[in-house]
């Protein structure tokens, strides 16, 4: 069988995440160095001089300036939490390598948790997902596709005039060496010029180079000062050229991705 260039990335194993995270001190480290790279700044004032209040359950810091107490899992993913960090970096850790989508009930088996536990987890890290994604626009040279999400599954008719179908933008933007960096997946009202300019505002840096097939709302990134360029199809589909490569593999793993994680998933919502 021919080796895959995208299935064979690296990427971290269980033992090596295992021997980077595997204990409270590890995840604490890590979570501190991410939130403040170049040591404690006080959220209050400013301030880096600090007393470390070491009765806490997590490290504590306490502003020598203002007094202003603040853990270091305040206004993070995992305030007021009551399982481990072990636990939650592993649940992260779980779910962004699992390339066909986990469940709640998987997270539940994973991690020996209660369901209601395992749910909350899974929401908490959905939501913290969607905010990052929105604090982002993509640049540089940007694919994008206009692919039609669910549908299929429910036995409906195939193509753009489906029942249970949502129109949505897929967009993924490139290395100058070809290589993918971000996504961006937005529901839209519909394939107009006006809506794609409306999704272009929002999630592209002016500047960019939008490449399309040619569905003609995508003009509509021009008129929100992006470059537009057309990759003839000359009668193929776009997931048939090479140049749409990466947007294809990302769309075929959102539908495995959703395949897995929900049985039954409302397109709508
Ligand atoms: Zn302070």
């Amino acid at each position: 069988m021919a080796m895959n260039r995208i299935q064979f990335q690296p990427g971290l194993s269980l033992p090596a995440f295992h021997a980077q995270f595997g204990t409270e001190k590890q995840c604490a480290d890590a979570l501190e160095s991410a939130r403040w790279p170049q040591g404690f700044r006080c959220p209050g004032c400013g301030n880096g001089d600090y007393y470390l209040l070491t009765a806490k359950k997590h490290k504590t810091f306490q502003c020598k300036c203002c007094r202003l107490q603040t853990s270091l899992i305040a206004g993070t993913l995992f305030q007021s939490t009551q399982l481990a960090l072990t636990i939650w970096f592993l649940a992260i850790y779980l779910v962004s390598q699992a390339k066909t989508g986990l469940s709640a009930l998987d997270l539940k088996r994973q991690l020996g948790m209660s369901y209601p536990t395992a749910w909350l987890v899974q929401q908490k890290l959905m939501q913290t997902m969607v905010e990052r994604d929105a604090q982002y626009k993509l640049c540089g040279n940007v694919q994008v596709d206009d692919p039609y999400l669910g549908g299929e599954l429910a036995g409906g008719k195939a193509g753009r005039g489906s029942e249970n179908k949502v129109p949505f933008v897929a967009a993924i933007s490139l290395s100058s060496e070809g290589r993918p960096l971000y996504i961006k997946m937005a529901p839209i009202p519909g394939f107009t010029r006006k809506a794609l300019a409306i999704w272009a505002n929002e999630d592209l840096t002016p500047g960019c180079v939008v490449t399309s097939d040619g569905l003609g709302c995508f003009a509509g990134v021009i008129d929100a000062g992006c470059q537009h360029k057309v990759i003839v199809a000359g009668g193929r589909k776009p997931k048939d050229l090479p140049e749409f490569n990466w947007i294809n593999t990302v769309l075929g793993n959102l539908k495995t991705s959703m395949g897995g994680a929900y049985h039954a998933f409302d397109f709508a919502k």
